[in-house]
């Protein structure tokens, strides 16, 4: 079994206030939503990122290729933060999607997202390749359809997918569904389902 393993070292979130970029980020992207609220866990993906992932899916259309489950991967930042004021101050995260990567021979079926050999294989070069040109991509989650008929919900297969792949608590799994134009973002190792933010 392909698993995700590499010689650098291994990535960890990085703190908010660590993060030059986090301010601006927050203030453009995000304030809108939380206001004077704490922020909760949840994922924001950036516009270049979302259009990789709907030309992919074909989301908002029926098409001859989105009849059946599709997926890829998505790459970008984890910060992780922490609500000062909070009466539980427990650590969020936020990912931040820069970039989606395409799985192109998945074995779609009306039920399952068949990540086969071959699938994690390709996508495993082509993010060999991704980080040789641009270090800063990172892995952080994946995303797949439900088409059709289907709810947008972790499946149990979905659910062992990503503990094999993508085990730790600050790893993301999307689910859309194309047709119906729904999406849901889970989080970590208990599925928790998260805020989406689509830029
Ligand atoms: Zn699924």
């Amino acid at each position: 079994m392909f698993k995700i393993t590499k010689e650098t070292p291994p990535y960890f979130p990085k703190k908010a206030e660590t993060m030059p970029f986090w301010e601006s980020f927050f203030e453009k992207n995000l304030k809108a939503f939380f206001q004077d609220k704490p922020i909760l866990d949840s994922i924001f993906v950036h516009k270049e990122a979302f259009e990789v992932i709907k030309n992919h899916i074909g989301f908002g259309k029926d098409t001859e290729d989105n009849q059946v489950e599709q997926g890829g991967l998505l790459f970008g930042e984890v910060i992780e933060y922490k609500n000062e004021d909070s009466e539980e101050n427990k650590t969020k995260f936020i990912g931040i999607v820069n970039y989606a990567l395409a799985a192109k021979t998945a074995e779609g079926s009306m039920r399952h997202l068949h990540f086969n050999h071959a699938t994690w294989h390709s996508l495993l070069e082509e993010h060999e390749k991704i980080e040789e040109k641009e270090s800063k991509k990172q892995l952080i989650g994946w995303y797949h359809t439900h088409p059709k008929h289907l709810q947008v919900y972790f499946s149990h297969i979905d659910k062992e997918n990503h503990l094999t792949f993508f085990d730790a608590d600050w790893h993301f799994g999307l689910v859309l569904n194309p047709q119906r134009e729904e999406i849901k973002c889970f989080l970590g190792n208990e599925f928790d389902e998260v805020l989406c933010i689509l830029e």
